[in-house]
């Protein structure tokens, strides 16, 4: 392999398995394979540092042939099929044995099989070493295995990313696993019953019931299913799961004569939030177009509700230093988003159509100052809130991860210096605002308005704690898009994604 490796110039995606191939490694093999130009390397390899029954270990299922003709058949090029001596060389004092953190593996399926995930970390750590792929594909199935590789990678500082997929379940709805040939029929009715129950589970939830485990434990056991733990945790930290977690997961484990089978299903308030916040020029509407066209999360532009608010309050002579004026005012004023031919979004305030007008220079020149009053930030605050109540979008503004959404799942602060910024505006035919003036004194109306929107005494533009800081200056508007999906992707089950 390591000869094979040096010889190898492409990237390569790495499918680590322990064989018996099922659908779930053939979803697997085959993402890989639709994700990308890179060489597609499966392995196969039963790894003895995982098991601590040793029958388990002896009967663990062995279709050797039949693995190396799926694997080819469905995008792999070629397959390391390594020994147990390979992998760990006797009398080879460089291996290292790695411990999983405890956190993370002293729960779930850590539990019952003491020393497990210290043994998954042993072997891929070994097999990354080895391979040095650019990419690891995993499934979601096993999430706690998932976490503790991610960390792995993470800590070990290993210029690997990690790609999931979600759990792939047969047509009965039970998860696809290597262990399930082993499953009698009254088995598989059991197992179903469980997964059933977690779906139960999750649709109960959404629609606003608490998750009562010794009320799901309790109609298991009247199945004769022996439960060997079932948790509702904290889908990152492994923690108990708290009531204002928005995505939280419910897993188990049980057995099934003398298989053990585990399911789990993640459970959500709502669909996931990307916050994109920043000063003006710096890609934000770019970026969040692609992002939410890529995602199909819906786009809320923000910035394009003050602005409205601005030119209607202007174009209405509407004096809005009188705070119970304006306060009347908003309380009959609609603002709404439809798309268009050209697929981009038109802004309507009480249904008049303003998506050119709220680009010219005066309300640029304005919108900063009518955006610090108090009545109209609550107002559109609250109005962009309904927007994003049942999530899946992705909004873009000033104080959308401090404020508007604080529990967004990923809050991104986008920035570019200054000179960048107003070289973007200048170019981008859409503002109107950059066409009427030089670069230079664009520059200046951008530096005002950066001040009066870092400084005003309302959710100011700040960056959140737990926002992710990109400096865009020499990246391409797809690399920022691709990270920050990237970003997306690596943090939000897939599961969650599209339902
Ligand atoms: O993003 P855009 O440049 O269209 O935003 C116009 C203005 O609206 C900003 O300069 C800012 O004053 C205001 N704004 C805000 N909070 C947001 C979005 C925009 O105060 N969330």
């Amino acid at each position: 392999m390591e000869n094979w490796r040096k010889n190898v110039n492409n990237d390569i995606n790495f499918i680590p398995t322990m064989g018996n191939l099922h659908n779930g490694h053939i979803k697997l093999i085959s993402t890989a394979k639709n994700d990308n130009q890179n060489i597609n390397l499966v392995s196969i390899f039963v790894n003895p540092l995982q098991f601590n029954n040793r029958l388990d270990l002896k009967n663990y299922p062995k279709t050797i042939n039949n693995d190396i003709k799926i694997s080819f058949a469905n995008g792999a090029d070629a397959i390391f099929i390594p020994s147990t001596e390979d992998i760990y060389p006797p009398n080879n004092k460089n291996i290292e044995f790695l411990k999983a953190p405890k956190e993370l593996s002293s729960t779930l399926c850590g539990l019952d099989r003491i020393g497990h995930f210290d043994g998954v970390c042993t072997v891929v750590y070994r097999l990354l070493n080895i391979i040095k792929p650019k990419n690891l594909y995993l499934g979601e199935k096993d999430w706690q295995q998932l976490l503790i590789l991610k960390n792995l990678v993470l800590t070990k500082k290993l210029n690997v990313a990690i790609k999931s997929i979600p759990t792939q379940r047969d047509f009965d709805g039970i998860p696809l696993s290597s262990r399930n040939i082993h499953l009698s029929k009254n088995d598989r009715k059991l197992i179903k019953f469980f997964s059933n129950e977690l779906f139960e589970a999750k649709n109960n939830f959404k629609q606003g019931k608490n998750i009562n485990l010794k009320e799901i434990i309790k109609k298991l056991s009247s199945e004769k299913i022996s439960i060997e733990y079932l948790e509702h945790l904290h889908p990152y930290t492994l923690k108990k799961a708290r009531t204002e977690d928005n995505i939280s997961l419910l897993a188990g484990a049980i057995r099934c004569g003398k298989t053990r089978l585990i399911d789990h299903v993640f459970l959500m308030k709502r669909r996931p939030i990307i916050a994109i916040d920043g000063p003006a020029g710096s890609g934000k509407s770019t970026v969040t177009k692609l992002i939410a066209e890529k995602l199909k999360l819906l786009y809320l532009d923000t910035g394009a509700m003050y602005r409205a608010l601005s030119w209607l309050l202007i174009k209405e002579n509407i004096d809005y230093k009188k705070e119970k004026k304006l306060q009347n005012i908003l309380q009959n004023i609609s603002i709404a988003f439809k798309s268009n031919k050209n697929a981009n979004q038109d802004v309507f305030i009480n249904n008049y159509c303003v998506t050119e007008e709220i680009r010219s220079q005066e309300i640029s020149s304005i919108v900063s100052k009518i955006s610090s009053i108090k009545e109209v930030r609550n107002f559109l605050v609250e109005e962009q809130r309904k927007i994003g109540e049942s999530g899946g979008l992705v909004a873009e503004g000033r104080d959308i991860g401090t404020t508007v959404f604080p529990d967004a799942e990923i809050k991104i602060f986008l920035t570019a210096s200054i000179d960048e910024r107003a070289k973007r505006r200048k170019s981008d035919k859409n503002s109107k605002d950059s066409q009427e003036i030089d670069l230079h004194a664009l520059k200046r109306l951008i530096e005002k308005r950066d001040f009066e929107d870092s400084n005003r005494e309302i959710s100011p533009l700040i960056k959140a704690n737990d926002a992710i800081e990109i400096i865009t200056d020499g990246y391409s508007i797809n690399e920022v898009v691709d990270k920050i999906i990237d970003l997306y992707n690596d943090k939000i089950p897939k599961e969650t994604q599209f339902k």
